[in-house]
């Protein structure tokens, strides 16, 4: 069996985020970590691996220093690790995101894909279902909990309250939760051979089934109109009314804006 794994390095943003004065991620001044859902995503891929030998190779697009990331998941235990980086898949949107990573998939063989749910800086959790769509493979999201069985996977699906037990044909794509698992340790082993691994890196000309019209910045269809981090507030009201009053302008305001 084979697994891939789509790993995204992301600032780390447990000690808050930090700006730049034009209001963009300040990523130099935070540390860089691997996607906590994709980390999960990995460990259950590495438990494929535990059970029945399943090959792990993980995949990340993204920038030369995402390399560091890659050898964590080496680390970690997974086999493969390939890096897809050039200067013209830059700036890209979720949709230029997703063909790119697509492309780079085709290269490969594989019986499951794996992605985060979310990306924590991003936060779209649009990339998995797009990548699965771009190669025509049914798509789980929100997988709780993932088994194999005879050419199936068998995946727990978070839902509201509860969770859905389905079945899904292999070649499929899961997306992970951060909650799936407790993701293990690297070995000290591990760290020092994946200095040594090979990282097979990817440029444009790499991805021959990907259109110049689905990648960068000229490939992204969304285009950022504004960023604030600054909510702005509207001028206060004072009323002066008893408590029954209150309660029924409360009411009307509310009721009349829609927001109950
Ligand atoms: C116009 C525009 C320009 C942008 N320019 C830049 C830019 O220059 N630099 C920049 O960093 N961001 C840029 N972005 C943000 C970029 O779109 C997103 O980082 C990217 O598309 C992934 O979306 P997401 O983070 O919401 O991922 P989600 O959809 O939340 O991610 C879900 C899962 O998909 C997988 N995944 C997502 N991205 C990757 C990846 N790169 N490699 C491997 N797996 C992945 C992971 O498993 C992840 O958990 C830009 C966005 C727009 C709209």
């Amino acid at each position: 069996m084979k697994v891939i794994v789509c790993i995204k390095q992301v600032p780390d943003t447990k000690g808050g985020v930090a700006f730049n004065p034009d209001g963009t991620l300040n990523r130099a001044a935070m540390l860089a970590i691997m996607n906590p859902d994709d980390k999960a995503g990995l460990e259950a891929a590495l438990r494929l691996k535990d059970q029945y030998g399943a090959e792990v190779t993980v995949l990340t697009m993204g920038l030369p220093k995402a390399t560091d990331m890659l050898r964590e998941a080496y680390a970690m235990g997974a086999d493969k690790m390939i890096l897809v980086t050039d200067r013209v898949l830059g700036g890209a949107d979720t949709w230029a995101t997703s063909s790119t990573i697509a492309a780079a998939i085709r290269n490969l063989e594989y019986d499951l894909i794996i992605t985060g749910r979310q990306a924590i800086d991003g936060d779209t959790a649009q990339v998995g279902p797009q990548i699965a769509e771009h190669l025509g493979l049914p798509v789980v999201s929100y997988t709780q909990n993932l088994k194999i069985e005879d050419g199936y996977a068998i995946v727990e699906r978070q839902f509201d309250d509860r969770y859905h037990v389905l079945k899904v044909q292999l070649p499929c794509l899961c997306t992970a939760l951060a909650e799936l698992n407790e993701p293990r340790y690297m070995t000290v082993g591990r760290i020092f051979d994946s200095f040594d691994a090979e990282v097979i890196t990817w440029g444009r000309k790499d991805l021959t089934t990907l259109e110049d019209k689905n990648m960068g910045l000229a490939g992204s269809p969304t285009k950022i109109a504004k960023a604030s981090d600054k909510v702005k507030k509207g001028k206060g009201v004072k009323i002066n009314l008893d408590t029954e009053e209150s309660v029924a302008y409360l009411m009307e305001q509310l009721t009349g804006k829609h927001i109950i």
